[in-house]
């Protein structure tokens, strides 16, 4: 046995996705990243490949795989060549939909969920506000029942497919005095009266995929789109984490990994001072500590799936893989920019582009700051 996590069949599911990813995305990943934008159809056909319901159940439309089917696709997305697209992609799959996988009706899974893994709708996850990120009980959204309506108002911003979406997974306060105990979730249809996406916004990295900020204004949502029970949006959200915080860590050591293999190759062919870069023992030396850390956050990443998969909720161990993968990507592709020397600096080489796209990952889904106090808590602090 190779591993312990992944069977034959999961690497004949490795070559699949690999070659989608090499041979229908990458070859567009400049064109998008100039656009700052890209194609819907890409959310079609990812849900032809099956990449959409890895996981889910085949009711509806799912492939019901076990995690590490996921930990292969998340691994293959960096060479898409573009963040933005990878991302675009996980919100639909792992941040979006959980929550109605877990929560919803029969007629909502029918309603959202298959077309969702269809890749016939697109979805988002709305949570973050202007003032309101970290602190995610502190969201003033409000959902007022009226009748056979919520009425929705408020603001969310940096919503990641907010432009594109057609159904937004969103929380909102339906009890503004109770704080945590005061928000629910809601599936949100972006073609209802009162809902604008009122700025696009630019950002540092992950240019393809667009982050929004999107207004509602009493817009009547009918009271069967409440997702789950009322009130008990809070705690919906922070175990919808969990799963965020998985593919994070697992694109992260990925990407830092592919960056690697990519700077490899580099510093054996690049000559200076008469010889390959790659004979001066403080490259070599700089190489194998890069390989060192990438190697053992990939292994506390596979356990954490591991832990996931048996339906466990490992928030500490999650919160630890998101802090030692993120931090330890920004780090590896910091320094891999250093050994390309000008070269990683120009745009052609994609390695200034990896370490934009990648800077995110320490700040999205929980920054490392929250990851620390989540542990500090769990441990006792
Ligand atoms: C490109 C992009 C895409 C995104 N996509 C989505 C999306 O699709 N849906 C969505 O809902 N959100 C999305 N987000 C929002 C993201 O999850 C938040 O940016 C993140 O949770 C941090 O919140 P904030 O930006 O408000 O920072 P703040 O909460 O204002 O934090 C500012 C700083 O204070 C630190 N800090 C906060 N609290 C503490 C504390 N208790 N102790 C110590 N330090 C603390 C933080 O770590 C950070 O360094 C996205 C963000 C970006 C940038």
């Amino acid at each position: 046995m190779k591993t312990p996590w992944f069977t034959e069949e999961h690497e004949i599911f490795r070559r699949t996705v690999r070659k989608f990813m090499e041979t229908e995305l990458a070859p567009h990943a400049e064109e998008w990243e100039e656009q700052k934008d890209f194609p819907n159809w890409i959310f079609k056909r990812a849900g032809e490949m099956g990449f959409l319901g890895i996981t889910y159940p085949e009711e509806v439309g799912g492939s019901g795989c076990d995690y590490f089917y996921k930990v292969v696709y998340c691994e293959e997305l960096p060479r898409s060549g573009c963040g933005g697209v990878n991302m675009a992609l996980l919100v639909q799959s792992d941040m979006g939909s959980p929550p109605i996988n877990i929560l919803g009706t029969k007629e909502q899974k029918e309603e959202y969920l298959v077309p969702i893994i269809k890749g016939e709708k697109i979805c988002a996850i709305g949570v973050t506000e202007p003032n309101a990120g970290s602190d995610v009980a502190a969201i003033r959204t409000t959902a007022r029942r009226d009748g056979d309506y919520y009425v929705i108002n408020g603001t969310k911003t940096f919503i990641t497919n907010g432009a594109r979406a057609d159904v937004i997974t969103l929380a909102a306060k339906t009890d503004p005095d109770k704080g945590y105990d005061g928000m629910s979730l809601f599936l949100l249809d972006t073609d209802l009266p009162g809902f604008s996406v009122s700025r696009k916004l630019e950002k540092m990295g992950m240019h393809p995929s667009d982050t929004t900020e999107l207004v509602f204004e009493d817009v009547r949502v009918p009271k069967d789109k409440l997702l789950g029970e009322e009130n008990t949006g809070f705690f919906e959200v922070m175990i919808n984490f969990q799963g965020e915080r998985l593919v994070a860590a697992i694109s992260a050591v990925a990407g830092a990994a592919l960056v690697l293999e990519k700077t490899m190759e580099y510093v054996k062919q690049r000559e200076v001072f008469g010889k390959p870069l790659s004979k001066f023992q403080v490259t070599r030396h700089k190489i194998v500590d890069m390989l060192c850390e990438i190697e053992a956050a990939r292994h506390y990443v596979y356990h954490c799936c591991w832990l996931f998969d048996q339906d466990k909720n490992p928030a500490k161990e999650v919160s630890i893989a998101k802090i030692l993968s993120t931090e330890m990507a920004v780090r590896v592709i910091n320094q891999c920019i250093q050994l390309h020397g000008g070269y990683g600096y120009m745009r052609e080489y994609g390695i200034e582009r990896a370490f934009r796209d990648a800077r995110l990952a320490t700040i999205g889904g929980g920054t490392t700051e929250i990851m620390k106090e989540v542990i500090g808590k769990m441990i006792g602090l």
